[in-house]
């Protein structure tokens, strides 16, 4: 009967590498699985955006943005600020996003505030580089109206200010 032992060896180390190849494929797809939920998407050009923002300095480095959103009512148009129908361009100072197919209108604040930042950044106090989500408010920041979103990694506060155009009496506005 001893002579069989050897088989049954043989039979328990291929059952063990079999197991340890399907450990591997999981963990494998886990973490593409992982990476695909995590990657915020990137917008192609910032005509998809209400907002964008690059920013950088010796330690830090920021890329901020916000989609444009599809209309809530007929889920086809994209809400964006009315255009003026001599120019084609849009109403910087307009106080309402409007559906580009169906018209429907949203007040400024409320559809801004429905929306998500979403930042790509390298953080200034400890140097982690990471991505997250703030939702699209600006609050006040040392003084200064800014977004405001928290490092992964020390959990420090970083702020996107406000940038104050230089140019004669133009407000603000959120395409930068
Ligand atoms: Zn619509
Ligand atoms: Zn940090």
């Amino acid at each position: 009967m001893w002579n069989v032992f050897p088989f049954i060896t043989t039979l328990i180390h291929l059952k063990l590498i079999n197991l340890y190849y399907w450990f591997l494929n999981i963990t494998f797809i886990r973490h593409n699985l992982l990476i695909y939920i995590m990657a915020l998407k990137f917008p192609n050009s910032t005509g998809e955006c209400i907002y964008f923002t690059r920013r950088a300095d010796d330690k830090s480095k920021i890329i901020a943005w916000v989609f444009k959103k599809v209309c809530p009512k007929c889920e086809k148009g994209i809400m964006e600020k009315p255009r003026d129908e001599k120019t084609g361009k849009p109403k910087i100072r307009a106080t309402e996003y409007v559906c580009s197919k169906c018209g429907y209108s949203e007040e400024k604040k409320a559809h801004e505030e429905s929306l998500t930042l979403n930042v790509q950044y390298t953080c200034p106090h400890c140097g982690h580089e990471g991505e997250t989500t703030t939702p699209y408010k600006r609050k006040t920041f040392e003084g200064i109206p800014s977004h405001v979103f928290e490092c992964g990694k020390c959990h420090k506060k970083i702020a996107i200010t406000k940038k104050m155009k230089e140019k004669k009496g133009e407000p603000d506005t959120d395409e930068e």
